[in-house]
């Protein structure tokens, strides 16, 4: 069974002044397992998409699904209640809080779902060293590269276990040595736990590592492929 579908989504900014059309009419069907690239040129509607999967932003028309649950139907506390248990989020500037430890940071989400302590601590220690940062819990984001915050990033999207990751341009701010180990992590997440993510770029040397590829041109999908993904560093 799908995990998301959209029918019809489109996104119209401004509509009222200067329209700016910039998701038209998008039907996707995103599987559980998943691990699918959004590609296109800048402008072409990848970070509203991944606004309104994520519940973020509203579509002007057509609807979001997620488990067979329209994220319309849902209020406002109910849809950040829904964010917070089940949609995971990176973006392209890490967003860590700045005065928090990596730990904290990971920890955020789990303390504000009140969890016991000591199944935060385990969880924690746990995604940090999944992530190649078992030796740094203590680190602030400034004592670490931008590599490392971007996996403190990936760490505290997958912490609450959700339903699947929405990643926007990840590897944007990365070298790319950087940018291919963040990927290995991403992908070792999809095989070992069958985390779903969806990912932009517009790097094609992550495009390659997607199994499903889908284009994006002027706010409309132009392709949906799915293809033999390059192989993971060793
Ligand atoms: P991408 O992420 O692929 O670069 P975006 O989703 O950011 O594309 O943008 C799609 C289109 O919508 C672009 O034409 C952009 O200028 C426009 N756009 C994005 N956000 C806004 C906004 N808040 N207000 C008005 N126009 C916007
Ligand atoms: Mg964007």
């Amino acid at each position: 069974m799908a995990i998301i579908t959209t029918r019809g989504l489109t996104r119209i900014y401004n509509p009222k002044t200067v329209p700016v059309y910039a998701l038209r009419n998008v039907e996707l069907s995103i599987e559980e397992g998943e691990f699918t690239s959004l590609v296109g040129p800048s402008g072409s509607g990848k970070t509203t998409l991944l606004n309104l999967l994520g519940g973020l932003d509203t579509p002007t028309s057509g609807e979001v699904v997620v488990d067979g649950v329209s994220l319309a139907q849902m209020g406002d506390s109910e849809l950040i209640d829904f964010r917070l248990q089940h949609i995971g989020f990176i973006f392209q500037a890490y967003n860590l809080i700045p005065v928090f430890t990596a730990a904290e940071n990971v920890a955020f989400i789990l303390l504000l779902q009140k969890r016991p302590c000591q199944e935060i601590d385990q969880r924690v220690q746990e995604l940090l060293t999944e992530v190649g940062l078992g030796d740094r819990l203590n680190a602030r984001p400034k004592e670490l590269s931008g590599g490392q915050q971007q996996r403190v990033a990936v760490a505290r999207a997958l912490a609450s276990r959700p339903r699947f990751i929405l990643a926007d341009e990840p590897t944007a701010n990365l070298d790319s040595q950087s940018a291919m180990k963040l990927l290995d992590i991403m992908e070792k997440m999809n095989r070992e736990h069958r985390m779903t993510f969806i990912f932009s770029t517009h790097d094609q040397r992550v495009i390659n590592r997607a199994r499903r590829v889908i284009r994006l041109v002027d706010g409309a999908v132009e392709s949906d492929q799915i293809q033999q993904p390059e192989p993971h560093l060793a």
